[in-house]
């Protein structure tokens, strides 16, 4: 059984019910257990064309699944959640990205493109905040530091504040082992 953490973002529709749909499905994917989730964050847009604000969140996974098959596990729940691919680091509906698989350091090309650690994680702090609700003190494989000693030094000062989603929706919380 592998230990894999992913990176929610949604910008578009309802993104609330996009981090729903990704916890439920994920959880319900054979081979995958979510094992712990972040707070939700109300992130400003890094890069990429002016842009609704995104909730970004991060998902614990215990896992069966390759990352291959996890990558393409991920990509096919973006596509039902009605993710199209037109403009790079455009808005979204659903993005999940691999951030850590194990201590796995991985560069495939093919069949599709796989970076582990996922290469843009430390410099981001919509990123970096939601990893450390689940382990700040988890140590990033390659570059020898703590997921909290990378916020702290995160360079990034786009706004990441706290989102209230169970006041929001009441009633809603999701149906899995929180963290
Ligand atoms: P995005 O538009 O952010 O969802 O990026 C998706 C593209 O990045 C796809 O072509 C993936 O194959 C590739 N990719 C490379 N490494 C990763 C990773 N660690 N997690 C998710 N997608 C990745």
């Amino acid at each position: 059984m592998s230990q894999a953490y992913l990176a929610f973002g949604a910008n578009l529709g309802d993104r609330f019910q996009a981090w729903m749909f990704a916890l439920s499905q994920l959880h319900n994917t054979p081979g995958c257990k979510v094992v712990g989730y972040s707070h939700l964050y109300e992130t400003e847009p890094v890069g990429g064309p002016e842009q609704p604000m995104f909730l970004n969140g991060a998902i614990a996974l215990e896992t069966e699944l390759s990352p291959e098959s996890l990558l393409r596990r991920i990509q096919e729940l973006e596509h039902q959640h009605g993710r199209t691919r037109d403009v790079h680091w455009g808005p979204r509906t659903l993005d999940l990205d691999i951030l850590l698989y194990d201590d796995l350091v991985l560069n495939l090309e093919a069949p599709l493109p796989l970076v582990l650690p996922h290469p843009r994680m430390n410099d981001r702090r919509f990123v970096l905040q939601p990893l450390c609700d689940l382990a700040s003190d988890h140590k990033h494989p390659t570059l020898g530091r703590t997921w909290g000693e990378l916020l702290l030094a995160c360079p990034d000062t786009s706004s990441v504040l706290p989102y209230r989603e169970l006041s929001s929706h009441p009633g809603h919380e999701p149906n899995v082992t929180s963290s």
